[in-house]
């Protein structure tokens, strides 16, 4: 069993910094959970005290039950791959990947079968008499794993093992690793600060802030029902749109006041949102993403949003539609490319009620159903 917990656990570096504040995280055996948050968030430290290369200041840290705070990286069979690879350019492809085994002192007919199990695994096998120096970036990248994976580790870990990479090798190499992990089932932690690698390899995501974790949760759960502002724009490309707003209850429904003007949106947050005209006093801020401004003829009357373009971007069949509502509020929606917006345009947009996202006073999310 590899399955690893992290139970209030902190990390104060010896200049007194506090990188971590009171981490709870629970990662189930055979799981693939990408830790994800801005520079400086303290995802490479968590997966670092993990990995034993940073010692733990309090609480504990679990695998497969056991507590190995103290355990040396050797000893918890833990495999890392690092951003830089690290390959012996002396060696072979076939030397690197087998070297793991020899320093295990591995019979040499067994350490020559599990080098070409996984060189087969990984595409490697025509390549094992070359030089790293002779290989591109994503084999290398692929040697990297071999190496890491040969030992048969309880787990294993990526540390923004693509960043070296151009963008189209990294979209292939997301999918390679995704592949790869469903096909040995092994435990895999993968640190990134790009979300939508996060959003598209992730069995869950775990969401780092200032070195809080802020929201452990499956990709569309953490877009579907964010917990805070926070990862309410951290999660989306471009990022939701955030827009003051007072809710108050009108008739048996309730009308959102934002940018100068008045949404009637009757019972449309009900049916996501626990008890909204109660809490409605609470929330202080709207969340609107991008794809979810609709055609305002479709919205209907007293759904609608107006504002003045200020800059469009054309997507192919979509348009990013940068605008400033009427109080000067900026957003930015992405609309069909059928009716070409211009700088300077007065438009307006539609509201769909069910799919707006609802913020108190501190940045929490009102109560989900
Ligand atoms: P990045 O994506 O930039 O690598 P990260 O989220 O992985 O960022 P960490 O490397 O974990 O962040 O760093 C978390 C915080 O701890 C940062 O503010 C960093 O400056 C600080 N930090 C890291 N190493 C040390 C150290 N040895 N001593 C003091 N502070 C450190």
């Amino acid at each position: 069993m590899a399955d690893i917990a992290f139970r209030g656990v902190n990390k104060i570096y010896p200049n007194g910094f506090k990188a971590v504040h009171n981490l709870d995280l629970a990662i189930r055996d055979g799981e693939f959970l990408v830790m994800v948050g801005p520079s400086g968030c303290g995802k490479s430290t968590t997966l670092r005290m993990l990995a034993g290369l940073e010692d733990i200041s309090s609480g504990d840290l679990l695998i497969g039950g056991e507590r190995v705070n103290g355990l040396h990286p050797r000893a918890r069979n833990i495999a890392m791959v690092f951003q830089s690879y690290a390959l012996y350019p002396h060696k072979t492809v076939q030397g690197n990947i087998e070297f793991p085994l020899r320093m295990a002192k591995v019979p040499k007919d067994e350490v020559k079968a599990r080098a070409l199990k996984v060189a087969r695994m990984l595409e490697l096998e025509p390549l094992l008499h070359r030089k790293p120096g002779l290989l591109s970036g994503g084999q290398r990248q692929r040697v990297a794993m071999a190496r890491a994976l040969v030992r048969d580790p309880v787990a294993f870990l990526l540390d923004e093992p693509l960043s070296n990479l151009d963008a189209k090798l990294r979209v292939q190499m997301r999918a390679e690793i995704a592949a790869l992990q469903q096909r040995t089932g092994t435990t895999t932690v993968y640190v990134t600060h790009d979300q939508v690698e996060a959003m598209t390899m992730g069995d869950r995501v775990a969401v780092f802030k200032e070195g809080r974790l802020q929201q452990v949760d499956t990709p569309q759960q953490l877009f579907e029902r964010p917990v805070n502002t926070f990862v309410a724009s951290f999660i989306g490309s471009p990022s939701m749109n955030l827009i003051a707003s007072h809710v108050e209850p009108a008739g048996d429904g309730l009308v959102l006041s934002l940018a100068g003007e008045r949404i009637a949106v009757g019972h449309g947050l009900e049916a996501r949102f626990d008890n909204p005209v109660g809490s409605a006093g609470k929330v202080t801020q709207i969340g609107l993403r991008p794809e979810d401004a609709v055609d305002p003829h479709l919205a209907g009357e007293g759904r609608r949003l107006h504002g003045r373009v200020v800059m469009t971007e054309l997507l192919g069949r979509e348009q990013m539609v940068y605008l400033d509502l009427r109080d000067g509020t900026r957003v930015v929606a992405r609309l069909h490319a059928d009716h070409r917006a211009h700088a300077g345009d007065e438009i307006a947009i539609g509201i769909d009620p069910a799919r707006l996202y609802l913020f108190r006073a501190d940045g929490r999310a009102l109560a989900y159903k």
